[in-house]
């Protein structure tokens, strides 16, 4: 366990904020930091064809160590942290044995991690908690996934009696800011299929996420002097306002959850001839997705019939755009890696979760993209900020949930 705890630390003490306002990749200078220090290791312990590219991303190999032909698997975890709680200067706090109360993760500042409000912390009384020091988040998102990752490779090599065929690892960047997909080379990484390991409590399987859409609309509108615009003025807030008025009320994020999609208005800005309106759509189910878009040409569509003598051209112009889609489109024809880590769950005496995703992953995208990639615990719990904390034992389940993995897809 101190070997897990160690590795552990050694990562989120190195600061890999990604930034959301950069053009580069990776979006922040720092996380070279980490990369190149997680390429070294990867050769330390043995694995082959170890490579860092131009934009950070890191790979390597474990052989197969078997004669027949075995599928060629992967695991994925990303090295940034978010841009939404600061990431430097993390000083993890090691709990041990829990016992079932309050935390105090900084006593001058007053910030307790307490089970009366994170009721998850109670599952892992008498274990080892990792903490932050309630200044900063803790980074287990995802760190405790290439610790994870890093571990099972090492004890894979350490142990050649486990049988298993070749193995693909992949660190990437920016995956906190919707990036860590878009330079993926999926054809050098040569995997059949991958597992991101970047999921939360234990026990975690996901292959179902949103389908999503962002939507902008610019309202036009004509300015003419308050005290006579009777029948001339036309007002771009208001047009902006009876268009949210029109979405359903009870189909928005704070009113659904499970399978249940929704709108949502994210930004609105405005003056009296030009408002500009945005919004996101979400459904995990295609063909509601589909009538969601549509419902939205169709509402704006009425506002440019209903204007275009009055103003002349239409008044509501509309860009809709995808963004990424449910994996379980690409994951239903090979049901089978998902059932492999169901299996290897059981085998450990491990409950799996199996639930939909209400937002997107980088596996969803890399599905697309040609390499099938559910999402499996790493373990951490209340990711993104302070209270950020991660079990060492549900870490180490998650390693042993790798090997398994590994030994099971290698059976004949
Ligand atoms: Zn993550």
């Amino acid at each position: 366990m101190q070997h897990i705890i160690d590795r552990f630390i050694s990562y989120v003490t190195i600061d890999t904020e990604s930034d959301p306002n950069s053009t580069t990749t990776p979006s922040t200078a720092k996380q070279w930091n980490l990369a190149n220090k997680l390429a070294e290791e990867l050769k330390q312990i043995g694995l082959t064809d170890v490579s860092i590219d131009d934009k950070s991303y890191v790979m390597g190999t474990l052989p197969s160590n078997v004669k027949h032909d075995v599928p060629t698997i992967g695991f994925v975890s990303h090295f940034d942290t978010t841009p939404d709680f600061t990431g430097a200067n993390v000083k993890p706090q090691i709990v041990k044995n829990y016992d079932g109360n309050d935390i105090i993760l900084n006593k001058e500042k007053n910030i307790i991690l307490s089970p009366s409000y994170f009721k998850d912390l109670l599952l892992y009384k008498g274990q080892t908690l990792i903490t932050t020091d309630g200044t900063t988040l803790l980074g287990a998102d995802d760190k405790a996934g290439i610790t994870e990752i890093m571990t099972a490779m090492e004890y894979l090599v350490q142990h050649p009696e486990i049988k298993h065929g070749a193995i693909k690892v992949c660190f990437t960047p920016d995956e906190e800011i919707g990036r860590g997909a878009d330079h993926f080379d999926v054809e050098k990484f040569g995997a059949d299929w991958a597992y991101t390991m970047d999921g939360s409590q234990i026990g975690e399987l996901e292959y179902e996420n949103f389908n999503a859409a962002g939507v902008k609309i610019t309202f036009k509108g004509k300015s003419v002097h308050p005290g006579y615009a009777k029948g001339k003025m036309i007002n771009s807030m208001l047009l902006a306002n009876k268009f949210i008025s029109k979405l359903p009320k009870d189909e928005t994020p704070e009113t659904t959850r499970g399978y249940e999609g929704f709108y949502h208005v994210t930004g609105i800005s405005g003056s009296i001839e030009d408002t500009k309106v945005e919004l996101i759509i979400r459904d995990h189910n295609r063909k509601k997705f589909n009538a969601r878009k549509k419902y939205v040409e169709e509402v704006i569509a009425k506002f440019n019939k209903k204007y275009k003598k009055q103003f002349g051209e239409d008044i509501a112009i509309l860009e809709i755009k995808d963004q990424y889609y449910n994996m379980r489109e690409k994951i239903e024809p090979v049901m089978h890696i998902v059932k492999i880590a169901e299996q290897a769950m059981l085998d450990l005496g491990i409950k799996p979760l199996i639930k939909p995703i209400r937002g997107g992953t980088d596996g969803s995208r890399l599905s697309f993209m040609g390499l099938p990639c559910p999402n499996i615990f790493a373990g951490g719990h209340n990711f993104h900020g302070k209270y950020e904390y991660v079990p060492v034992e549900s870490m180490q389940k998650a390693i042993d949930v790798i090997i398994r993995i590994a030994e099971l897809t290698a059976l004949k």
